[in-house]
C-alpha cells in the first residue's frame, strides 16, 4: 500500500552529469557555495570543491562559471493537468513539459477532470498514463466527493490503496460541514491530507472579480474575502474537532492568513499554499479586464497581498502552489464575466518571484527555494534535496537572465498566463526529475547536447 503511494514518472534516461562550479543552494542541508556536483546513474554520487572533479567519459558537462545556481527542483502540489476529458488544454505530456520549462521536479493533478477523478479504475489508467507519458513526477489526489457534486463521499480508502496522494474538491468547496466531517473521519482509517478550496457559494454567488471599490466601479460583481476566510475558519475548526489534517489550497487574503495562524497556534494540523499571482498581483491587474487575470479566488488589495508575503515569510503559509489552470483561447476570449478561472503559471512561477520578492528584496532566495519545494512534505512525500546518494532532482537557473514570458511561446499547450508580456529576471536553464533531464533551455550554450 504505500509503495502504491509513490508518484509516477514516465520512461527516461538516468543522467549522467558533472555540473562544475555551480553555486548550490540548498536551504535544507544548508549550502550556499560553489561546488562541483557529479549525477551518476541519474544519482547525486558526489560534492566537491569547485573545478577539482574530472569530467568522466559518459558525463555530460555542464559549465557553472561559478554563477549558475543549482537548486532542488521545486514541488507543486496544485497543478491541473485537465486529462482526462480536456486535452485540448492540457494532458499529461504537455503539463508535465510545462512544468520541467518551470523547474518543477514533480507535480500533483487535481481531480476536476472530465470524467472526476472519483473512482479506483480511472486512478489506476491515469497513473499508468503518466507512467508512460510525464515528464516529471505526477502525484494524483482524487475527489473527495463523487462527481465533486458534495453529495456522497468517494471511495476514499480503495483511492488510497490505489495511490491516491490526497483528497479535494478543487474548482469547488465541500460545502456541507457535515460532509466534510464525515471525510475526515474517513481520513482516519485511510490517510492522505484533504486539501480544500475553500468558497462560501453563498457569498461568492457567481462573482468574478474581489469585491470592492473597483468592482463597483468597473459595474461586476463581486466576490467578499469572507467567502474564502469563513471557510477556512470553519474548516480548521472542523479539523481541530476531528484531530483531522487539513491543506488550504490558494489563500488569498489577509483574514484567512490570520484564521490558519490561529489554528496552528491553537496545535490543529493544517497547512496552507499561495500562489504566484496572489503573492504579485491586485485587483489593480484586473481594471484592464484582461480574462488572463479572471482567477479563483480572485486577486484583491494591496494590503491582502501583503499578508500573503508576511504569511509566507513567517511559515503561516507553508508553500507556493501555482494552480496552473490552462483554458483555451476562445474560451478566455470572451466578455469578463463570462470567462473561466484561471491561470496558468508553472513556466513562470519562479521567475516571477524571483523578480518581484527576491529582486523586490522582500524575501531572500533560500526562502523562496524552501517554500517552492516544501510542498511535498505536506502530502508526505520527500523533498528534494542536494546530498550525496539521493536520486537526482534539480533545477539549474540563471538568475541574472532577462526574458519576456510567453515571448517565445510555451510548453504548456494554453496560453493564458496572468504574467505573459512581462519582463523577468531569471531563467530555468535545466530540470533534472526523477534522475532524468526533464527539461533544457532550447537557447543555453552552457548545457550542450
Ligand atoms: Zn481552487
Ligand atoms: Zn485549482
Amino acid at each position: 500500500m504505500m509503495a502504491a503511494r509513490a508518484l509516477v514518472h514516465g520512461p527516461q534516461q538516468p543522467a549522467e552529469l558533472l555540473f562544475r562550479d555551480v553555486h548550490v543552494l540548498d536551504p535544507r542541508e544548508p549550502i550556499d557555495a560553489r561546488h562541483d556536483v557529479r549525477i551518476r546513474g541519474g544519482e547525486i554520487a558526489e560534492l566537491a570543491p569547485p573545478e577539482t572533479l574530472e569530467r568522466l567519459e559518459a558525463e555530460e558537462l555542464v559549465e557553472g562559471q561559478g554563477r549558475l545556481r543549482l537548486l532542488p527542483a521545486f514541488f507543486d502540489p496544485h497543478v491541473h493537468l485537465r486529462t482526462p476529458g480536456q486535452e485540448h488544454k492540457e494532458d499529461l505530456e504537455t503539463g508535465t513539459r510545462a512544468a520541467a520549462a518551470g523547474g518543477y521536479g514533480a507535480v500533483l493533478a487535481m481531480p476536476n477532470t472530465d470524467p472526476v477523478l472519483d473512482s479506483a479504475p480511472l486512478l489506476r489508467s491515469l497513473r499508468d498514463a503518466a507512467a508512460r507519458e510525464a515528464r516529471v513526477s505526477v502525484g494524483f489526489l482524487a475527489a473527495i466527493t463523487r462527481g465533486l457534486a458534495g453529495e456522497q463521499l468517494t471511495e476514499m480508502a480503495e483511492l488510497a490503496q490505489e495511490g491516491a496522494l490526497g483528497f479535494t474538491d478543487d474548482g469547488r468547496p465541500v460545502e456541507s460541514a457535515g460532509m466534510l466531517l464525515k471525510a475526515l473521519q474517513y481520513q482516519r482509517l485511510c490517510g492522505g491530507v484533504l486539501a480544500l478550496h475553500e468558497e462560501d457559494p453563498t457569498l461568492s454567488r457567481g462573482g468574478s472579480m474581489h469585491e470592492g471599490a473597483l468592482s463597483a466601479a468597473l459595474g461586476i460583481r463581486g466576490i467578499p474575502t469572507v467567502a474564502e476566510s469563513t471557510m477556512v475558519a470553519r474548516d480548521a475548526a472542523l479539523a481541530g474537532y476531528e484531530s483531522g489534517r487539513v491543506h488550504f489550497q490558494h489563500l488569498s487574503c489577509t483574514a484567512s492568513v490570520e484564521a490558519v495562524a490561529d489554528a496552528k497556534a491553537r496545535g490543529w494540523r493544517v497547512s496552507a499554499e499561495v500562489t504566484p499571482h496572489h503573492l504579485l498581483l491586485t485587483e489593480q491587474d484586473v481594471r484592464g479586464l484582461d480574462t488572463r487575470m479572471k482567477m479563483h479566488p480572485p486577486l484583491a488589495r494591496e494590503t491582502d497581498r501583503q499578508a500573503l508575503i508576511a504569511g509566507l515569510r513567517d511559515g503561516t503559509i507553508d508553500c507556493v502552489a501555482t494552480d496552473h489552470a490552462p483554458h483555451a483561447r476562445d474560451e478566455k476570449e470572451v466578455p469578463f464575466e463570462r470567462a473561466p478561472m484561471g491561470t496558468t503559471g508553472l513556466e513562470t512561477a519562479f521567475a516571477a518571484l524571483h523578480t518581484g520578492l527576491v529582486l523586490g528584496g522582500v524575501l531572500e532566495l533560500g526562502l523562496l527555494v524552501e517554500r517552492m519545494t516544501a510542498g511535498a512534505g505536506l502530502f508526505e512525500l520527500p523533498i528534494a534535496r542536494i546530498t550525496p546518494g539521493v536520486g537526482a532532482n534539480l533545477a539549474l537557473v540563471d538568475l541574472d537572465a532577462e526574458w519576456v514570458a510567453g515571448e517565445h511561446g510555451w510548453e504548456s499547450r494554453s496560453e493564458n498566463c496572468c504574467f505573459a508580456g512581462r519582463r523577468l529576471t531569471g531563467r530555468v536553464l535545466m530540470t533534472v526529475a526523477a534522475g532524468g533531464i526533464a527539461y533544457r533551455e532550447r537557447a543555453c550554450s552552457v548545457v550542450a547536447a
